[in-house]
């Protein structure tokens, strides 16, 4: 059996349990790094090889795309990552980086539970970072914190072993002191802490990171990765340390899954009566109850044509399936039905709740649409762009 093979067939069992599902994002101000981690994340987990990450991988894509890594443009990829011995689905979904596309980061924000923070060791938090991290802790999306760039703290400012570690802990402060500010009554839950391993730290270009657990499974703590450093042998500390494994391992340990995250995210997130059917439903990802789809993003694929890729909520997917486009008042069929595997799209017979899910024949479907086997769900808050002054942090 070929490995690509083997990878479909994994999904496939996959997606059946939920529980071993994680839905994310990741969240940054602009050039922080953000590309650069979701790139090497895939190619680390062994989804696109390493020498193809961030290049011509697929011709298809758009120029930009092939300028600014694989992952920047397509809706969604997935990853699957063993830890403690089981293997997990990990889907990272889009979220648009740029304050222009506010509404678009609030979206995408929906349909993740989690995400990722990177900051920039140098600039520590920056307003966007602000603007991003506060639409995802008003969709209650749970966030974890990768502090990225760490290589240029000792090549550019070549700061000492005790000055590294007093710019991690004013990060993950400042980090704190904005969670606190915007999601009080999930302070205590969602506080970010190098002890429990929710705060990584390390360099998504040279594909290292080290956390409080990752340390003492490898051995490898800030003494080392400054040692490493200064000899300027990233190589080895990756080898040692590999980001993907430390980054992934963080987000299935603290991150939700969407049996977890749907019983607290859909009073959140929609505000219709949560004991009709289909609120249950979605409250309990039931694969049983009537479909409850969002749709984060259209794509153009060369062969298939127009791409609705979305979070089901709720019920189960086929071919064939019949969809309500609430906003629309439209009423289209799933042609055919997607998860992915990587950047790939791969049709299968079904999907259950709780996946990404690509879909062939909704052809009224655009961003933001909400679709279901009923006919009158209440379809999902309409978007809204917040774009209050910034905060600054002290
Ligand atoms: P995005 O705008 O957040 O998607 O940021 P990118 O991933 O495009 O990265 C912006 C720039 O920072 C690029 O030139 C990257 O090569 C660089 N970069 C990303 N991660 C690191 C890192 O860990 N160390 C260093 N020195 N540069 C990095």
């Amino acid at each position: 059996m070929t490995r690509a093979k083997k990878m479909v067939d994994k999904i496939k069992e996959l997606m059946y349990k939920p529980e071993k599902i994680r839905n994310m994002g990741i969240v940054a101000h602009i050039d922080h790094g953000k590309t650069t981690l979701s790139d090497n994340l895939l190619a680390g987990a062994g989804m696109i090889s390493e020498e193809l990450a961030g290049r011509q991988l697929y011709l298809d894509f758009d120029s930009q795309e092939q300028e600014r890594g694989i992952t920047i443009n397509s809706a969604s990829v997935s990853m699957v990552h063993e830890y403690g011995g089981e293997d997990y689905l990990i889907n990272l979904i889009d979220t648009p980086g740029h304050v222009d596309f506010g509404g678009e980061v609030t979206r995408a924000m929906r349909a993740v539970d989690g995400v990722i923070v990177v900051v920039d060791a140098v600039e520590g938090i920056m307003p966007q970072t602000e603007t991003v991290l506060r639409q995802a802790l008003r969709e209650n999306v749970k966030p974890v914190l990768f502090v990225n760039k760490v290589d240029r703290l000792i090549r550019e400012l070549e700061v000492s072993p005790e000055e590294m570690q007093k710019r991690f802990v004013k990060v993950i402060a400042d980090v704190n002191k904005f969670i606190k500010s915007v999601k009080p009554e999930k302070y205590d839950e969602w506080k970010l802490d190098v002890t429990n391993g929710s705060v990584a730290f390390g360099s998504a270009l040279y594909n290292w990171a080290v956390s409080v657990p990752s340390m003492k499974e490898t051995g490898i703590g800030f003494k080392e990765v400054y040692e490493y450093l200064k000899a300027d042998d990233s190589k080895t500390l990756a080898k040692k340390s590999p980001l993907y494994k430390v980054v992934l391992d963080m987000v299935i340990r603290h991150l939700p899954s969407p049996i977890e995250a749907q019983k607290k995210r859909i009073p959140t997130i929609w505000k219709g009566d949560i004991n009709s059917p289909v609120g249950q439903a979605m409250l309990n990802c039931d694969p049983k109850g009537p479909v409850a789809l969002m749709i984060t993003k259209i794509v153009t694929d060369p062969h298939a044509g127009e791409i609705a890729v979305g979070r089901l909520f709720s019920g189960t997917l086929k071919p064939g399936t019949e969809l309500y486009i609430l906003d629309k008042k439209a009423k289209n069929r799933a042609q055919t039905v997607g998860l992915f595997m990587g950047p790939r799209r791969v049709e299968v017979d079904e999907i259950p709740a709780g996946n990404i899910v690509a879909l062939v024949g909704l052809k009224d479907a655009s961003a933001g649409s909400t679709c279901s086997t009923v006919e009158d769900m209440e379809p999902f808050e309409s978007i809204k762009h917040f774009s209050e002054p910034v905060v600054t942090m002290a």
